[in-house]
């Protein structure tokens, strides 16, 4: 399966070719520890890494391009989940200040952040409040002439090895946004997950934070940078489920059963056929949400349509692809047993599936 015929699809523009096969091959050659057992010191090297090799800076902007973060964390989840991990995260935990920050702020954060100097997280989530966020209960008070911060965050990644922490937070005019250092957030509670990568809990009491744009303005905040990041999980799902595909092919081709290939069978070439099919029309949602994105035209439908297709496709893509493979499958390290526990979170953050539907039927009856 050509991994790069799609870019030849009106979406894109001769740029994203290039941008791609230089990805992949900085991919082939830099990626080699990125499955090490030792997250967080992975994810440092790879923040560094991917910051020096100049990718940090399509996702560390103030006009980003929604196709470029897109086909680049497609191409390195192909290779390994903690590069794409490490790579959205600079973007994603530094975005709300380039959307709102202070000149002062930005210099303060962005360009270390782009050159791989600094790393982010977003801190949204708390216990009581995930997929209802106005639910959340941090606080923020006027203290002199800054802020003051209380409250509990959780499910944070990077949380632990963040330099600096973008926290949401209830003030007197509503939810509010604002940066905070991590000398003044207590990460000690680390958090567990399937698919390895730093996470935290994040406990501030009496923490400084700099207010980002107005204060009563960090939903929205929130929602115009998940706007742009939200659909660049549907392209890490898809390349999940390109890995699986090909892993797939090689393995039902090279392997002998009942006197044929196990790709000769019918009920294999079906699942390969279907597996084709979802990549193909998750990759059709992504990428004209991202080309619509880029456009500067409302994305919320879209982004929302290629989430969920792309991440509920990659599931059963990297499904069938464990199937295929049987025992080695399931065998600790195998390229798809990793692909199994990596992809099953992507149908949970930025808006669980069944968030997205509410978003998908709330545009329909809406018009
Ligand atoms: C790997 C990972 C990384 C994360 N990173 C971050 C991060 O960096 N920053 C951050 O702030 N948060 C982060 N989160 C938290 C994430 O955003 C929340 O887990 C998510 O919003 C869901 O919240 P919850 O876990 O509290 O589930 P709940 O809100 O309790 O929902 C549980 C389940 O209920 C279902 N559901 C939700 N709403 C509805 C509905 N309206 N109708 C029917 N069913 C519904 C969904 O299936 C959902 O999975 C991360 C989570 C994971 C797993």
């Amino acid at each position: 399966m050509d991994r790069f015929a799609h870019y030849g699809w009106p979406f894109f523009e001769p740029r994203h070719l290039e941008l791609a096969r230089q990805a992949e091959a900085w991919s082939l050659e830099n990626l080699g520890h990125a499955h090490g057992e030792d997250a967080d010191a992975v994810c440092k090297r790879l923040v560094q890494d991917l910051g020096c090799a100049g990718y940090l800076r399509y996702c560390v902007t103030d006009a980003p391009d929604v196709r470029s973060i897109a086909l680049l964390r497609e191409v390195f989840a192909y290779h390994a989940g903690l590069a794409d991990f490490a790579f959205v995260m600079q973007g994603l935990g530094s975005g709300p200040i380039g959307l709102a920050g202070s000149s002062e702020l930005k210099a303060k954060y962005l360009r270390k952040a782009a050159e791989g100097e600094a790393i982010p997280a977003f801190a949204l989530s708390e216990p009581e409040a995930g997929s209802d966020v106005q639910a959340m209960t941090t606080t923020a008070r006027r203290a002199g002439s800054g802020w003051v911060l209380e409250g509990t965050k959780t499910w944070i990644s990077n949380g632990g090895i963040a330099d600096f922490y973008v926290v949401f937070a209830k003030a007197e005019e509503g939810i509010s946004a604002f940066v905070v250092d991590a000398a003044d957030v207590d990460a000690s509670e680390r958090i567990d997950i399937v698919a390895p990568h730093p996470m935290a809990t994040l406990k501030l009491r009496g923490a400084k934070g700099a207010l980002l744009g107005e204060p009563g303005q960090g939903f929205k905040l929130a929602m115009r940078n998940l706007d742009i990041f939200r659909t660049t999980v549907a392209a890490a799902a898809t390349g999940f489920a390109r890995r699986a595909i090909a892993e797939a092919l090689k393995r039902s081709t090279g392997r002998k059963l009942f006197g044929q290939k196990l790709s000769d069978f019918q009920m294999t070439q079906a699942k390969l056929a279907d597996m084709a099919t979802r990549i193909e029309a998750a990759a059709l949602l992504t990428y004209k949400s991202a080309w619509t994105k880029d456009r500067n035209q409302r994305v919320t439908r879209d982004a929302a349509m290629a989430k969920m297709f792309a991440t509920e496709s990659a599931q059963q893509v990297v499904d069938d692809a464990v199937q295929i493979c049987g025992g080695l499958g399931v065998t600790r390290g195998h390229p798809v047993e990793r692909l199994y526990r990596e992809v099953r979170a992507l149908r949970i953050y930025e808006g669980a599936t069944e968030v997205q539907k509410l978003i998908i039927a709330r545009e329909l009856l809406r018009s």
